[in-house]
C-alpha cells in the first residue's frame, strides 16, 4: 500500500516524521509522501528538513519516503509561484488543498491547482466537469479520501473522473495514528464512493507510478 498525503508534526499531525513513517510501515505500506501543510510563510523551513530526513532514512531498508507539500488556503493566483517554489525547495510531490465543502477554500483554488500542474488536487470538493477535463490534460490526479468531511464529496469526484476519463488517487490525509487505514478499508472506501474492484486497482497503480517517478 501507499499513501501520498499525510501530516506529520511540521504542521497540524500529531506525530514526527519518524514515528509517522513508522506506524505506516508497521500497517504494511511501502511508500509514503509527507505532505504538510504550507504557504509563503513557511514552505522554506518545512520542505527542505522534509527533503533530508527522506533522504537519510530511505538510505535504510524499509518504508520509502517521499518529501512533498500540501500548499493550504493559497489565494488562487499566487499558487503557480508557489508550485514553483516548492519544487524548487525540493518538494518532490506537490499537493493542493482544493476545494473541500466544509473548510472556506477560495474559488478558483481547484481551477489554478491544475493549471500548475500540481501532482495531486485533495479533495476537490464539487469540481466542475470543466475542472475534471482539465485535470485529464493536464495529467493531475483527483483525490478520494478517507478523511472525514472532505470524503463527502468522494462520489462526486468519483463519478465525473471516472467518466472523463481523469487520473484518480486514494489517499488517507492522516493527522494522527488512527487514520492509518488497513488495506480492506481502502477497498470499501473506493467501492462506496459507486466504484470497482478494477478502478481500486487502477489507483494503486497510479499511485506507484507516483512513486516510481518521485524516487528517481
Ligand atoms: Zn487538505
Ligand atoms: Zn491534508
Amino acid at each position: 500500500m501507499i499513501d501520498l498525503h499525510t501530516h506529520s508534526l511540521f504542521s497540524d499531525g500529531e506525530l514526527t516524521p519518524a514515528e509517522l513513517a513508522r506506524r505506516f510501515e508497521v500497517a504494511g505500506y511501502r511508500a509514503l509522501a509527507i505532505t504538510d501543510h504550507g504557504d509563503q510563510s513557511n514552505i522554506d523551513l518545512i520542505i527542505p528538513r522534509l527533503v533530508a530526513f527522506c533522504e537519510e532514512v530511505n538510505r535504510l531498508e524499509g518504508i520509502r519516503l517521499i518529501p512533498g507539500v500540501e500548499l493550504t488556503h493559497i489565494r488562487p493566483d499566487a499558487i503557480p509561484v508557489l508550485v514553483g517554489r516548492s519544487r524548487k525547495l525540493g518538494a518532490r510531490l506537490v499537493v493542493v488543498h482544493g476545494e473541500t465543502i466544509v473548510e472556506p477554500v477560495a474559488p478558483g483554488t481547484n481551477k489554478m491547482a491544475i493549471e500548475s500542474s500540481v501532482d495531486i488536487l485533495a479533495h476537490p470538493g464539487l469540481i466542475t466537469e470543466e475542472e475534471v477535463l482539465l485535470a485529464k490534460k493536464y495529467s493531475v490526479h483527483l483525490e478520494l479520501t478517507s478523511r472525514k468531511g472532505h470524503s463527502l464529496t468522494n462520489g462526486h469526484v468519483a463519478r465525473l473522473a471516472q467518466r472523463i476519463g481523469a487520473p484518480m488517487i486514494l489517499n488517507s490525509d492522516a493527522h494522527a495514528p488512527g487514520d492509518i487505514w488497513p488495506a480492506v478499508r481502502l477497498h470499501e472506501l473506493v467501492v462506496a464512493a459507486g466504484l470497482t474492484e478494477a478502478d481500486y486497482y487502477t489507483m494503486m497503480k497510479n499511485a506507484q507510478s507516483i512513486v516510481e517517478r518521485c524516487l528517481t
